[in-house]
C-alpha cells in the first residue's frame, strides 16, 4: 500500500530522495535527516503501516525482519560495539510520521543515557 500523503511512502516510491543504507523486498532503511547520534538510521517497511500501535499478527513476519536488519545496518554504519533501538508510537510515545519505523542509534562512543531528548 502506498499513502501519497505519508513523507515516508514518498521516500519508498523515490518522489523523495533519501540517503539508503539497506534495501531488501520488504524493507527500506536509510539515514534520519535529522541524527541525534553519529549513527542515526531509520528503518522502514515498504509498505504502508502507521504506527507500532496498529499492528496486528500478520505484520509478524515484517517486525521480525525490521529487527534482524538492525544490527546488519549498525555494523555497516560503524557501531560495532553496540547500538540502540527505539520506536515511537502514537502521541504519548512522541511519534511524529506516521509510517512504522525503527530508530537506530549508534556510533563508537556510549549514546546519552536518555537519548533521544524530546524536540522542541
Ligand atoms: P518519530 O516519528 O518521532 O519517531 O521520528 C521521525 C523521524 O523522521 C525524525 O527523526 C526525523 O528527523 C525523520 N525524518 C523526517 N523526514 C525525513 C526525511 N525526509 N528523511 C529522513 N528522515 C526524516
Ligand atoms: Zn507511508
Amino acid at each position: 500500500m502506498h499513502d501519497s500523503n505519508c513523507i515516508f511512502c514518498r521516500i519508498v516510491s523515490g518522489e523523495i530522495p533519501s540517503r539508503k543504507a539497506y534495501e531488501d523486498e520488504e524493507v527500506l532503511a536509510f539515514h534520519d535527516i535529522q541524527p541525534i547520534a553519529p549513527v542515526h538510521v531509520l528503518v522502514i517497511p515498504k509498505k504502508h503501516v502507521a504506527s507500532l500501535e496498529d499492528v496486528g499478527d500478520q505484520h509478524q513476519g515484517l517486525l521480525g525482519k525490521m529487527l534482524l536488519v538492525a544490527p546488519r545496518i549498525a555494523r555497516e554504519q560503524g557501531s560495532e560495539d553496540g547500538f540502540r533501538v527505539i520506536v515511537n508510537a502514537g502521541r504519548v510515545g512522541r511519534q511524529e510520521v506516521f509510517h512504522l519505523h525503527l530508530h537506530v542509534l549508534g556510533g563508537k562512543e556510549p549514546l546519552g543515557a536518555m537519548l533521544p531528548r524530546p524536540r522542541q
